[in-house]
């Protein structure tokens, strides 16, 4: 292989930089909470899973999502190594312990061309992460089970408060037979 480029060289390499946006959730459009009809008719509003942050965080309405910018940073190359199958390069390699690679495929003389090959990855790892960030949204298997669950801890807390109830009177009719 022959390096297109020589130690020394100005080049450049294309990369993305990400910029957060936060979309309205499309399942609860914002309010935060969702309306359940359960199999009984019974209908009950649920805070939104789509949004949840997960934790002890209420449910925010929105979701975050990036937009990714194409953008081209310039090097210097320090150094090229050739082998039979591929040219790789060192770059801004200036002894400070920190420093890039690339490869012919990467790496250009013009910033033009380094943006034009990051604009081709870029729509893919955006649109994979935007999809990541969005997958909890239309999760009705996880909204049932919220409903279900915050429906099970409602009735075990009211046997709870009843039985509880139940032994404070019963405390309070002994103080009373003991008063009497
Ligand atoms: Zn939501």
């Amino acid at each position: 292989m022959n390096a297109k480029f020589n130690i020394g060289d100005t080049v450049y390499r294309g990369t993305y930089e990400r910029h957060e946006k936060w979309v309205t959730c499309p399942d609860c459009l914002g309010s935060t909470h969702i309306k359940v009809v359960l199999g009984d008719g019974t209908e009950i509003e649920i805070e939104c899973g789509g949004c949840d942050p997960g934790g002890y965080q209420p449910s925010t309405g929105i979701i975050r999502q990036y937009d990714y910018e194409s953008i081209a940073r310039k090097f210097v190359v320090t150094g090229v190594k050739v082998t039979t199958i591929d040219v790789n390069y060192e770059l801004d390699n200036f002894g400070s312990g920190s420093y890039y690679t690339g490869d012919d495929g990467n790496v250009f003389a013009t910033r033009e061309e380094a943006i034009a090959k990051a604009g081709e990855d870029r729509i893919k790892y955006e649109d994979e992460e935007n999809k990541r960030l969005m997958a909890k949204t239309k999760n009705h298997k996880s909204w049932a089970w919220n409903a279900t669950y915050h429906r099970t801890c409602i009735k075990r807390f009211k046997d709870a408060l009843e039985y509880h109830n139940k032994k404070i009177k019963i405390s309070e009719a002994k103080a009373k037979d003991v008063r009497s």
